[in-house]
């Protein structure tokens, strides 16, 4: 076939677009439980948005954006969002909320695009579920977002763990920047070429550099450079996070490479998924509404991996088979007719129920019904119909009964 998906696409069918489903439906609840406000925002933006908010250095921006021309006059370079926070930011300062209703707390959902090397956990298009509070700056809100991360998580039966750090403000974070580039140009040779770049441009990335994690175990650790505000901020966060049952395993090199990014910087990593395992990656990020052109209003954040959530649900055996309550078999036009109008309310009760094709045999029908594997097959004849009954029959146990009309819910549901 020459139509087919692109490399690091995926199509999503049974469990797997239900394991999303599941995923996303349990964050969203979650986020209402928060008392977050839903925000819809655009999947194209333009690309300066990304460049000034994701950041021009960061490898997302420089090698994996999805960016093309717009066909307008002015040649409107666009880009494909590669995360959700920056729209974010922009609606927020677009409808004057910075100025007018700083404190915000807004959850999204949808799909992201990285043109990264796909493998298991790691697709080109991929779906980020996250929140962003704006104009808070407690330690509380810091620890909200860890619990928060934590019951999406435990609800959903993922095991997770947390790791943390503080990268330090505008105050404290100069010194160790300064240390890190010293750090990094006395190992210069044994860095990777990427790290060459980094340690001028963003030398908050060494302590990325995959090449040598020995060597990035030696390097400057922000938490010695933290001035005291910082200081009481991060243990204060830990301990409301401690008190509320999350345990948090500082992880010195935790970063995040950009300037407005402060203090609280997390992950949740999900067991079962291998070397893909971070679920959840979060932070603050106090500058970040100034840098782009709003008011100075602090902010912090969480961005989820629906996709890798979805994948552990699976392999943890978490994600439940979706059968049908029952199948409704019409013989003839007027039972049909009647047919229509019985599965209509017993949708209504909440039952799932298919109604089968009227073109087709009773016994192909009831073939189809057990391969979908639904627990009844309803057979609705005219002469039934008549007496205001019909025939159920458990697919289960092969029994077949007459059961008045009215009675037909609570048949089905009461078997359940
Ligand atoms: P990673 O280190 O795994 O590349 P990241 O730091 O690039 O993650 P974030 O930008 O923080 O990730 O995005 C938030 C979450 O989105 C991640 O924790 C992860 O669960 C998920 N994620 C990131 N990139 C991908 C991808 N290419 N495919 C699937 N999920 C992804
Ligand atoms: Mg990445």
């Amino acid at each position: 076939m020459e139509l087919t998906r692109l490399r690091g696409f995926r199509d999503l069918l049974g469990a797997d677009a239900r394991a999303m489903a599941i995923a996303e439906d349990r964050a969203r609840e979650i986020a209402l439980s928060y008392n977050f406000l839903e925000i819809r925002i655009p999947a194209l933006e333009r690309i300066e948005l990304f460049a000034r908010s994701t950041g021009e250095t960061s490898d997302v921006v420089e090698k994996q954006m999805y960016s093309f021309a717009d066909r307008d006059e002015a040649g409107t370079i666009v880009a494909l969002r590669p995360e959700g926070t920056p729209g974010v930011v922009r609606a927020y300062i677009e409808a004057g909320l910075d100025r007018s209703d700083p404190e915000q707390r807004l959850f999204y959902s949808g799909p992201v695009f990285r043109r990264e090397r796909p493998q298991k956990g790691r697709y080109r298009q991929f779906y980020q579920f996250g929140v962003e509070v704006f104009g808070r700056t407690d330690p509380a809100c810091d620890a909200e977002m860890l619990i928060m991360s934590d019951e999406i998580l435990k609800g959903l039966g993922v095991v997770s763990r947390c790791e943390i750090n503080s990268i330090g403000d505008a105050a404290c974070r100069p010194a160790f920047r300064a240390a890190l580039i010293e750090w990094g140009r006395a190992h210069l040779e044994q860095l990777c070429t990427d790290c060459h770049n980094r340690i001028d441009r963003n030398p908050l990335r060494l302590l990325d550099c995959k090449i040598d994690a020995k060597l990035a175990a030696t390097a400057p650790s922000s938490l010695d450079y933290l001035c005291d505000d910082c200081r009481v901020h991060f243990d204060s966060v830990r301990s409301l996070a401690t008190a509320a049952g999350v345990e948090t395993t500082i992880n010195p090199r935790l970063v995040r490479g950009l300037d407005y990014y402060t203090r609280t910087a997390f992950e949740f990593m999900a067991e079962g998924l291998g070397a893909q395992s971070t679920v959840i990656g979060g932070g603050r990020y106090d500058g970040l509404v100034e840098a782009m052109g709003g008011a100075a209003i602090a902010g912090i954040g969480f961005g989820m991996g629906i996709d890798r959530i979805a994948i552990a649900l699976e392999a943890a055996g978490l994600v439940p088979s979706a059968k049908p309550d029952a199948i409704v078999i019409a013989m003839g036009a007027n039972a049909l007719a009647n047919a229509v109008v019985m599965v209509r309310e017993l949708r209504r009760k909440s039952l799932r129920i298919e109604l089968a094709s009227p073109e087709r045999k009773l016994k192909a029908l009831l073939g189809r019904a057990a391969k979908i594997g639904a627990r009844f097959a309803v057979i609705v004849g005219d002469n039934e119909l008549a007496r205001g009954v019909v025939q159920l029959k458990n697919l289960e146990s092969g029994q077949q009964s007459e059961v008045s009309a009215a009675d037909l819910a609570r048949a089905i549901a009461g078997e359940a």
